[in-house]
């Protein structure tokens, strides 16, 4: 075992068996990417560079936020998940926990009985005025309570998640639901092609845990939820991945897009499913 490790537990199974998994971050290259090795939890050797400062003074997008581009890449994904939760939405009070640009709330606007924001970067605020969304800089600023709340891509950011979604309950009416998406860490391009080249992409500063569905269970049961479903999604295409293997490159599925087949990428899918290694982590669970 690594000594620098020996006394730091693990927070999901409180285990003092910790080991290097990866030697930096892509962004911060002084810190590591730690694992469990009872549990397989993965975590950065620090969080002390994430401070709620760090988001409200847009650390994420590096002070220099060019909203149009940034609205334009996250368009699609906006789009997939009010497609793909819409019946969760409609006629419903949703809340949009870490909601970004608001892309997903100005969807879910049209359908939902309301829709709020919760994000902690400050540098859209007037963009939020003229789009007229409603967005709270913090949690202790909501009265409100909400149907349903999705986080997409943040609880991976969060230092204590499980705190939070107990907090959350406080926030949601009677059968309320919340609605996750993550980073799935047992994603094959490194738990089956161990993709060092992804890796090195991948492993970021703000990316404080990596979960599997095994993790995400535990974290909702132990906020005492109820769980209605963990599911595999993969975002990116069999060309994504064969770009990676092939050059070491993100933009596969844009680039090589004229090689995919549409069957071949759902039997491609099956299979990852079935590994339990998609990209992406989807639960849904209720009060
Ligand atoms: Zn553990």
């Amino acid at each position: 075992m690594n000594k620098k490790f020996e006394n730091q537990k693990c927070y999901l199974c409180h285990q003092k068996n910790i080991e290097e998994y990866f030697p930096y971050t892509r962004d911060n290259k002084n810190i590591k990417v730690l694992k469990c090795k009872n549990c397989n939890l993965v975590f950065l050797s620090t969080f002390k560079h994430i401070q709620n400062e760090f988001y409200e003074n847009s650390g994420m997008h590096k002070g220099t936020i060019e909203l149009q581009n940034w609205i334009k890449n996250t368009s699609e994904d906006d789009l997939r998940r009010f497609n793909q939760f819409k019946d969760n939405i409609k006629d419903k009070k949703i809340l949009d926990f870490g909601c970004g640009n608001g892309g997903f709330l100005l969807k879910a606007k049209k359908i939902a009985q309301s829709v709020s924001g919760l994000e902690l970067d400050q540098g859209l605020n007037n963009y939020f005025k003229e789009q007229n969304l409603k967005v709270y800089s913090s949690l202790e600023q909501i009265k409100d309570k909400f149907d349903v709340i999705t986080m997409f891509h943040v609880l991976e950011h969060i230092a204590k998640p499980i705190e939070l979604l107990t907090s959350l309950k406080k926030l949601l009416n009677k059968n309320g639901k919340i609605i996750v998406e993550v980073p799935n860490a047992n994603d094959a391009l490194i738990s089956i092609y161990e993709n060092r080249a992804f890796q090195d992409f991948t492993y970021w500063s703000c990316h404080l845990f990596l979960f599997n569905e095994d993790h995400l269970r535990d974290i909702i049961i132990k906020a005492d939820f109820k769980i209605n479903y963990i599911n595999q999604y993969q975002r990116y295409p069999i060309t994504n991945h064969l770009y990676w293997l092939a050059k070491g490159l993100p933009g596969g599925h844009e680039k090589w897009n004229h090689l995919l087949s549409e069957d071949l990428n759902k039997e491609y899918i099956k299979m990852l499913k079935g590994q339990k290694a998609c990209d992406s982590i989807l639960a849904s669970f209720t009060t």
